[in-house]
């Protein structure tokens, strides 16, 4: 069980450790020959922690993009995996390299740059490759895991494009390996209450589903549009689409679209900066989504014939919260990623599909390329 009371424990642990082993290293680096010394016994450390966690049957995940995700979430959460660990990085920084190297126990032979990357291929102790770059790199870094013969799981939106998702499938199932999409929700109890609430029909059939989805500003490659391929509907919408899809258990048939005012032209000449949009779906249903990088907003609500069940604020890290019509959902809080990156390793060693499969991907980016073009032309779009 992950639980935040864990996560502060790993937090302060980590801190303690990492102090006394930077300390112990300026010291070490008072003497240049002993530093030398500490670099080798250091290394050996490293090459040591990564023999043991294999021993005890982990998978070795490496980080592809040691951007703010991996940072802040990923790496953290994988020192609370139970199937995977922290086994290599890919960067582009030797700067990057060297304090992830140092803070992580990471020896040098599983640390690679992006030229370098496919030698990956030679590498025993990576098993998966975990894509977290901008969603423009997705399907590159993707394909290139698959055709070294690695697992993968790919950040979400999956690509930019629908024929990227389908090469990046088709080098999954050509290299025999698994590939997943990072939807973490799928492992938290709030939203698997949502999935059984909805799917089973708990309040009677559903007839309408909300779901928005906003951040007050945003910066960098999320604002250019050849590297995010879209605003904040690629970037939050599609927690929304996935929300609907997963509440109801159904597939969107249609969507229409309406783009909203632009605040900031300057800053969103790329993108849009909010975006409405309506899901139609089989038996009745509608959904009315909303996202966007001005407003700050947390819903999936379902209204169903006999009540209603709610998350808000619903697609955080940690801090869920729901209610039904009949009361409060109370759920103990777990860590999302650990959950997700533990049933990836366990699904490949039991040889079971994922739940997030890169087809799920696929889909949602389909819905989110007709929603688009609903919001170009002004018109219904049959989601193909
Ligand atoms: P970030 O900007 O913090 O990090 C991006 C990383 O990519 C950086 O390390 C950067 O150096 C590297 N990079 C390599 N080439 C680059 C280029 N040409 N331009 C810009 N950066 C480049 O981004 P992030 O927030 O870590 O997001 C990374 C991916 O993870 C995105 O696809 C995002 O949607 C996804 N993400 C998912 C979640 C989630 O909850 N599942 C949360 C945050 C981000």
């Amino acid at each position: 069980m992950y639980t935040h009371s864990n996560s502060n424990l790993y937090t302060r642990r980590n801190f303690i450790y990492d102090l006394s082993f930077n300390v112990g290293f300026a010291v070490l680096a008072i003497n240049g020959m002993t530093a030398i010394t500490g670099c080798a016994n250091n290394e050996q450390k490293s090459e040591e922690k990564s023999k043991n966690e294999k021993s005890e049957n982990k998978l070795g995940i490496a980080l592809v993009g040691l951007g703010g995700y991996s940072s802040g979430e990923l790496a953290p959460s994988l020192k609370e995996t139970e199937h995977c660990y922290l086994a290599g990085i890919v960067t582009g920084s030797p700067q990057k390299a060297e304090q992830w190297k140092k803070q992580y126990d990471i020896p040098d032979k599983n640390i690679y740059n992006y030229q370098n990357f496919d030698s990956i291929k030679d590498n025993p102790d990576i098993d998966i490759v975990y894509v977290v770059l901008p969603n423009s790199m997705h399907a590159e870094y993707t394909i290139r895991a698959a055709r070294a013969g690695k697992h993968v799981i790919c950040e979400k939106p999956m690509a930019i494009t629908v024929e990227e998702c389908e090469s990046m499938v088709a080098a999954c199932k050509e290299a025999g390996k698994m590939l997943s999409i990072g939807y973490r929700l799928h492992f938290d109890p709030y939203h698997v209450e949502m999935m059984r609430l909805g799917q089973k029909q708990v309040y009677g059939p559903i007839k309408k589903i909300k779901a928005d989805n906003g951040m007050n500003g945003t910066s960098g490659w999320r604002l250019d549009k050849k590297l995010s391929g879209g605003g904040p509907l690629m970037d939050l919408g599609v927690y929304c689409i996935q929300g609907a899809r997963y509440t109801t258990g159904l597939e969107p048939i249609a969507v229409t679209a309406q783009e909203g005012t632009k605040t900031n032209k300057e800053m969103f000449k790329d993108i849009e900066e909010t975006i409405s949009w309506q899901m139609e779906f089989p038996q009745g249903i509608t959904a009315d989504c909303m996202c966007s990088y001005s407003k700050g907003t947390n819903l999936l609500r379902a209204e169903a014939e006999k009540g209603w069940f709610e998350l808000s604020p619903t697609y955080a890290y940690r801090g869920l919260k729901g209610k039904t019509s009949e009361g409060d959902m109370n759920f103990k809080g777990v860590n999302q990623q650990a959950r997700q990156m533990d049933d990836f390793a366990k699904a490949i060693k039991d040889k079971r599909p994922t739940p997030v499969p890169g087809e799920m991907g696929l889909q949602d980016v389909k819905i989110i390329k007709a929603i688009y073009k609903a919001m170009e032309t002004g018109k219904r779009v049959e989601v193909s």
